[in-house]
């Protein structure tokens, strides 16, 4: 096994379905790769590069509760020298603002999963209470650069494959969802517990149960092409090393127990 391009520190997790050749605007596939790790294989990984540009990881993603363990996700992308995840989701909309096709950036998120595994905890050097920052403030605001039409909202992760109740929606909007979805939990707060920046995008596909689905007039199609085209801009503006703080809270000093976590503090000032 050779060893990937330093340059290619992006992974796209993909949980939406695009049309063929539809990432051929993030280059040819150069590589394709099986990573095994201590939690199941992943793979194959498709590596993508345009001539002269960065290369980019993408994996097809799915939340289904059959999916490999979340943890091997994120070890392989260790292993591939990636530091950045980018996970592009379906979501529910629980917020009656929005609709069909229109593009979300994560801004937070409420764990409600309960049948994955959620923490490398006494494994990957994970033996303490710790917080990082729920979605990397530097490929966000990337995202949001890229997506200037995108609004910010906060994602509930839920198991799948049933939908929400009706009771189950409104109690989600009652705690400050805006979004519905399957893949982005625990993928999410495992990244923060392996050093790697993660954040998420999602394209809405449909309204929460507690109201009238959303008519299809084509929204997904024009949904999923304002995130497509958007990609390559992201990518570029991601070109400059990681300054953000999620690599840094496991180094930073104990308290009492607890790791004297401030990177909000730091970004308050
Ligand atoms: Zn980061």
């Amino acid at each position: 096994m050779t060893t990937p391009p330093p340059e290619a520190d992006l992974l796209l997790l993909l949980a939406v379905v695009l049309p063929p050749r539809a990432l051929d605007l993030l280059g040819p596939v150069v590589d394709e790769r099986f990573v095994a790790t201590a939690y199941g294989e992943i793979g194959p990984l498709a590596l993508r590069r345009s001539p002269g540009g960065r290369g980019v990881w993408v994996q097809p993603y799915s939340g289904l509760p059959s999916r490999t363990d979340p943890r091997s996700t994120l070890l392989a992308a260790r292993a591939l020298g990636v530091q950045r995840v980018l996970n592009w989701d379906t979501a529910i909309a629980l917020n009656p603002l929005l609709s069909r096709g229109q593009p979300v950036i994560v801004a937070d998120y409420i764990d409600f999963v309960r049948h994955q595994p959620h923490t490398f905890f006494e494994s990957e050097g994970i033996t303490g209470i710790h917080q990082s920052p729920p979605v990397c403030p530097q490929m966000s605001e990337a995202l949001a650069l890229a997506l200037p039409m995108a609004a910010g909202g906060v994602y509930v992760g839920v198991d799948g494959p049933r939908r929400e109740t009706a009771a189950e929606a409104r109690m989600f909007r009652q705690w400050g969802g805006d979004l519905l979805g399957y893949n982005l939990v625990p993928e999410i707060a495992l990244a923060g517990e392996v050093e790697l920046c993660y954040a998420g995008v999602t394209t809405v596909t449909d309204g929460s149960a507690d109201r009238l689905p959303f008519p299809a007039r084509g929204e997904m199609r024009a949904g999923l092409e304002l995130v497509l085209e958007a990609l390559p801009r992201f990518v570029e503006l991601l070109s400059a090393p990681a300054t953000c703080v999620c690599a840094e809270r496991l180094n930073a000093p104990r308290k009492g127990g607890l790791l004297a976590n401030d990177w909000w503090k730091r970004e308050q000032t």
